[in-house]
């Protein structure tokens, strides 16, 4: 039974009817915004935004904070909107879309003052003598943030939290799959007391996203899947605006001979299992040394068959997968592989005690990179499992991958582990540790390869959302550095200048 499915328009709208995949029953509707209402959204937030352009930090700040007083408050009705729609464990539901999200509002809040504050910049050289160089960060104006359906709430807030900071608008799309946990996005903002107009929602499909790029934001800040990605990139390219893209990954996780087995264990099953595996930055890839592979091999089995599995959500410790469509392409990587020799050590399918989309947390050897389970992203709760003679083998076919998001290696030696990560293909990469690197707000976060384009987070992806504008000062009264008429001797001049200035290493150590 679909999750989502188009019903009959509603008032000239397409509309879909939603439900649960917990229980399978309806949860609600959906009405697709017009395009007309889509360009009046961005029109009314193009006027907001000039005079939140004109508020002081501390003024943008303080909303910040009000908004996490009430994220704080009233935190059950994110985590029972949250749970309606995606069916996660309470436990995750708090951590990683209400935690993240008041860390996300107090970290820019406190901090965006500090990373957009103008910069005085030396100009080296001859010319340093003459001019003053600054640099503003202004805002871009209107940010669409379109969001997909695995963190419905969170990754509506993070990019919208940056996106105000810098003084711009922002108009949310999320996913039809979850649309009101990222409509309670605005809803908050609202009652925190920010000014109208600057937080909007448009609610809707992907003909809704494909609208809201085309109604002429001046940023796209895009979450979701790679085909959508380059979808957006076309429509962007088209109009020269701006775009982040953040994709979808297949991440490696390399275990080495000299590994704390248990702690790489342990990291094994939450990086595969967390979210019930539909984590951008979910370990999806395996690769163990083989002197420490059955030690390895034994934990993860024994700690995947102690991991719950059911449809409450205070007891649960996979919860379920939030669409049918990802169910399905979950099933169809695993029977894929035990049809081309996979082993299954545990679960292997949907589980049979469950009405809802539930699949067994799973565990499978003897996989090759021949298996979409190896290749493409499955998104899923697999912890897919090959045997490398050495760390060398491991990052070889770590890289023997389309995507690069995120990666983690687990080694004593946390040097070498560092020498290891850099030599992963990839966007971000941890040490002993696994899928941290979206939720570090101080780094910047963002793929290669398939699996983005541009960096979000961090003091780069603030900044990302303002046009960083070189201002040139000429310090003594006025004066261009040269002036008509042109004669056979100001480029004679240029010449023997160029020569004194760069003809010797000496001279080149003071002017370059
Ligand atoms: P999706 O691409 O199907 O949809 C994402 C959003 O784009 C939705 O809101 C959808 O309505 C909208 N959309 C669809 N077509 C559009 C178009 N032509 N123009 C504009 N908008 C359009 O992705 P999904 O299935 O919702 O999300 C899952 C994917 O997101 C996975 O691949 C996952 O890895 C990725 N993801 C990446 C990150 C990251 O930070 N890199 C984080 C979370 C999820």
């Amino acid at each position: 039974m679909a999750i989502y499915e188009p019903i009959e328009d509603k008032n000239g709208r397409r509309a879909y009817r939603l439900r649960s995949p917990v229980s399978l029953e309806p949860i609600g509707e959906l009405e697709c915004a017009t395009s007309e209402e889509v360009q009046t959204a961005v029109d009314r937030a193009r006027a907001a935004q000039v005079a939140w352009a004109a508020t002081s930090f501390e003024e943008r700040a303080a909303v910040m904070y009000r908004m996490t007083d009430l994220l704080i408050e009233q935190q059950d009705r994110i985590v029972d909107t949250v749970i309606r729609e995606t069916g996660k464990p309470r436990a995750e539901a708090v951590s990683m879309e209400v935690y993240s999200s008041c860390d996300s509002l107090v970290f820019y809040a406190k901090r965006a003052k500090k990373f957009l504050r103008r910069e005085k910049r030396r100009i080296h050289g001859v010319l340093g003598l003459l001019k003053k160089a600054y640099v503003v960060y202004k805002p871009r104006g209107v940010v669409a943030v379109i969001t997909p359906w695995n963190g419905p709430f969170v990754l509506a807030l993070n990019p919208t939290v940056q996106a105000l900071m810098a003084g711009n608008a922002v108009i949310i799309k999320p996913s039809e799959v979850t649309p009101y946990s990222g409509a309670l996005v605005a809803d908050f903002f609202r009652e925190a007391g920010l000014p109208d107009g600057l937080v909007q929602v448009v609610m809707g499909d992907g003909r809704t996203g494909a609208d809201l790029v085309a109604a002429g934001p001046d940023k796209v800040s895009f979450t979701g899947s790679v085909a959508t990605g380059r979808k957006i990139a076309v429509a962007c390219g088209e109009q020269l605006i701006p775009y982040t893209l953040e994709l979808g990954g297949k991440d490696a996780m390399v275990v080495c001979r000299d590994a704390d087995i248990d702690g790489a264990a342990k990291g094994a099953l939450m990086g595969s299992c967390m979210n019930t595996g539909q984590y951008c930055c979910g370990t999806e890839r395996i690769y163990v040394v083989e002197d420490v592979y059955d030690e390895f091999l034994a934990k993860v089995v024994a700690g995947a068959k102690a991991l719950r599995q059911s449809d409450d959500v205070d007891a649960t410790d996979v919860g379920a997968t939030f669409w049918d469509r990802q169910m399905a392409i979950i099933e169809d990587h695993v029977d894929e592989a035990i049809r081309s020799g996979a082993r299954v050590e545990v679960g292997g399918g949907r589980n049979p005690e469950l009405d809802g989309l539930y699949f067994q947390p799973t565990v499978l050897t003897e996989v090759t990179h021949d298996m979409k389970v190896m290749r493409d992203e499955t998104f899923g709760p697999v912890v897919a499992i090959m045997k490398v003679s050495d760390e060398d083998e491991a990052i070889r076919l770590a890289n023997d991958s389309p995507y690069g998001l995120n990666g983690n290696v687990w080694t004593k030696d946390a040097a070498r582990g560092i020498e290891l990560a850099c030599r992963i293909e990839t966007g971000a990469a941890s040490v002993n540790d696994m899928a941290l690197s979206y939720g570090v707000n101080e780094v910047p976060f963002g793929g290669v390869k398939d699996s983005g384009v541009g960096m979000v987070n961090g003091p780069e992806g603030l900044r990302g959302y303002c046009h960083a504008m070189p201002i040139i000062v000429h310090r003594f009264g006025s004066g261009p550095a040269s002036s008509y008429p042109y004669t056979p001797k100001t480029a004679e001049d240029m010449s023997k200048a160029m020569k004194f200035f760069w003809g010797s290493s000496l001279m080149r150590r003071w002017f370059g």
